[in-house]
């Protein structure tokens, strides 16, 4: 037999006789207990793969991101089993690790309950406490197909028979059960020593309403307790902070059947903190040189034609509407107009560049299974805006771009970004040299502005590269909000042109931008980042007034005057209620500032001011109380206070 050369992590070339298996080789350099698999020429690989010519093998240690992807998918193979041997009529489909975890699907005559999970948990402990090996066998396919045919499990015959015929097929075996699979996992099932299933929920085999309704199990797995308590602990948090849970108890938005599936209706609280959003925004915008637009909702059915959106977003539009001959169309998108706008008269090189921002409302066909509160809707506001500009102005007008984008997301709390720039995509329109000029003036903007960001190689749309960023919350989540997309598409399609130095027609780039991205899901991240309990300039109640008996209340009614005058969003408690129950309302409804009234402070023409979270502050004159709070209440000096 024929040895073959293994290049091992500290540069050292060792020879194997062909067919050793990875946990041999990981043995042979004393890696075993702290390795969990191997990158073998950059693919992952477990124990039980036989290597058969040259390679590179890396260890895979346990505790690591690639490390998780064993444990998940082996903890996917321990939970089918066990489901099988507690509900022996289930069938197995596929089981993948997900972003944080594992599901399994089942064909099971009715759901999962809380009760089965837990039995099913006790049953996984079972299995990984006899550390049963998975081991790996290749079948062909005739083989693989009579196995499952024999057991029943059609759903495994049909995942087979889809197999591409030069796939090798192989199934993991767990010393008395089995399953289709492409592996890797860990060695043992004793490698799974911190599981726990999370819910269940009905899904469709493959995804498709057409198909069967499957019973989908979600668990997560990590190396060690504490790494799974710490991501418990998040997701118990996370659950508090549900923007829909603290927007129904908070009253501040609502979706509602009558209305229709992903149409948000704002409340007066909920609106109140929009208006201070959008407020300053439009200040901010003007600021930084831009005009603002309004657009309508519904165009004529041609200037989608010419947009190209019949044809590349059709799929994403809501049915078109007929009348008077005519067919309009709901505006899934707002650069149109600003297009057309653009049309209405002739431009020259020393009108550029032109920003023109709109806090446009469009609506966008979602399939109804994939909404989710604010964060996926079928009606929003983009806070949009286009540039129009010369190709040599790019690189300033994206840097200023990010100037603004960084101001708002720092304004509201977000200092944590993932940056991703989007390059050529093999099929795009335009012309490679404008795109590689265009890319370059991108990637100036984001160096200038010492950001750091990953480049997606071929990731741009096809009309044009761009940049994405998303924030990161108090949970360390990240969520996709701005971007900058340099479009070549449509100042072609629209035949835009400007009047150049040379007196002859260029066309003109547009950028498109948003901040935000949308209202309505910007405004679900601040919930659920501020846990309901929003900074005193955002919040919808800045204050209550509460009076500790009925003698105070004209009192109160004078304090209450001259904070309503000030501007501020004031509330006034002067109920006959005791005043510990006055402060855990305004506790619960998150108020920033309750502002006790007692005889001594009627006598004395003060306030006591309680802040939320408990902190009692002195009794103060209201001049002194709005002194004390003047940087919360600005936008851009409240973090200095935080
Ligand atoms: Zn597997
Ligand atoms: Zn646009």
């Amino acid at each position: 037999m024929s040895d073959i050369i293994i290049q091992l992590p500290d540069g050292v070339n060792k020879s194997f006789p062909k067919g050793t298996t990875v946990g041999e080789i990981i043995e042979s350099i004393g890696a075993q207990n702290s390795a969990v698999g191997a990158k073998v020429n950059g693919s992952l690989a477990d124990f039980y793969f036989e290597i058969d010519s040259d390679a590179v093998l890396e260890p895979i240690k346990m505790n690591s991101e690639e490390g998780l992807y064993f444990i998940r998918h082996t903890a996917a193979h321990i939970m089918a089993e066990a489901v099988q041997s507690l509900f022996p009529e289930a069938k197995v489909t596929i089981g993948p690790v997900i972003e944080n975890g594992f599901y399994y699907d089942f064909e099971y005559s009715r759901g999962f309950t809380p009760e089965d999970l837990e039995k099913i948990e006790k049953k996984m402990k079972e299995i990984v406490d006899q550390k049963k090996p998975l081991t790996r066998r290749k079948v062909s396919r005739d083989d693989a197909i009579s196995i499952f045919d024999k057991d029943g499990e059609h759903y495994k015959v049909e995942i087979v028979n889809d197999l591409p015929s030069d796939q090798p097929i192989t199934i993991y075996d767990q010393e008395g059960w089995y399953d289709l699979c492409r592996g890797p996992h860990a060695p043992s099932t004793g490698f799974v020593k911190a599981f726990k299933l999370l819910n269940s929920a009905g899904a469709y085999w493959r995804g498709d309403e057409k198909k069967a309704m499957l019973q989908r199990i979600y668990g997560t797995a990590f190396w060690d307790r504490k790494e799974l308590k710490k991501y418990l602990d998040r997701l118990e948090e996370a659950k508090k902070r549900d923007h829909r849970k603290l927007g129904k108890e908070l009253d501040l938005f609502s979706i509602q059947e009558e209305v229709g599936a992903g149409l948000v209706l704002w409340h007066p609280k909920g609106s109140r903190i929009r208006r201070v959003i959008e407020d300053f925004w439009r200040e901010k915008h003007e600021e930084y040189g831009y005009e603002l637009l309004y657009t309508p909702h519904i165009a004529h059915i041609d200037l989608w034609k010419t947009s190209g959106h019949l044809d590349f977003y059709n799929e994403n539009m809501f049915p078109r509407m007929d009348f008077e001959n005519t067919e309009y169309q709901l505006k899934p998108m707002n650069c149109p107009f600003h297009i057309m706008i653009y049309k209405t008269g002739l431009r020259s090189y020393r009108d550029l560049p032109l920003r023109w921002a709109e806090i446009g409302t469009v609506y966008r066909y979602e399939r109804s299974g994939v909404l989710h509160g604010l964060l996926r809707v079928r009606g929003f506001s983009q806070d949009d805006a286009h540039i129009f500009c010369r190709p040599d102005q790019i690189e300033e007008e994206v840097i200023g771009v990010l100037d603004l984008m960084i101001l708002f997301l720092s304004t509201f709390g977000f200092d944590d970004y993932e940056i991703y720039l989007s390059t050529r995509p093999e099929k795009f329109v335009g012309d490679a040299d404008v795109w590689d000029r265009a890319t370059d003036a991108l990637r100036k903007a984001l160096d200038s502005k010492g950001l750091q960001y990953e480049v997606d190689e071929g990731g741009g749309a096809f009309y044009g590269p761009k940049i994405d960023l998303k924030i990161k919350d108090v949970l360390g989540r990240a969520w996709q909000c701005s971007t900058v997309q340099v479009d070549f598409n449509l100042p072609e399609r629209f035949d835009m042109t400007f009047v150049g130095e040379d007196n002859a027609r260029h066309q003109p780039i547009m950028i498109h931008r948003a901040i935000f991205g949308s209202m309505e899901r910007f405004f679900g991240v601040l919930i659920e980042h501020y846990g309901g309990a929003f900074p005193l300039w955002l919040s919808p109640v800045q204050m209550r007034i509460a009076t500790i008996g009925d003698e105070q209340v004209e009192y109160g009614e004078k304090v209450f005057k001259t904070l309503k005058e000030s501007g501020m969003r004031v509330e006034k408690d002067f109920r006959n209620e005791k005043l510990g129950f006055k402060v855990r309302e305004a506790q619960l409804e998150k108020i920033p500032y309750l502002l006790v009234i007692g005889n001594n402070e009627m006598e004395s023409g003060t306030v006591a001011p309680r802040k939320l979270g408990g902190k009692n502050l002195p009794t103060m004159t209201v001049d002194e109380f709005m002194n004390s709070i003047e940087s919360e209440l600005d936008p851009q000096k409240w973090r200095e206070v935080e």
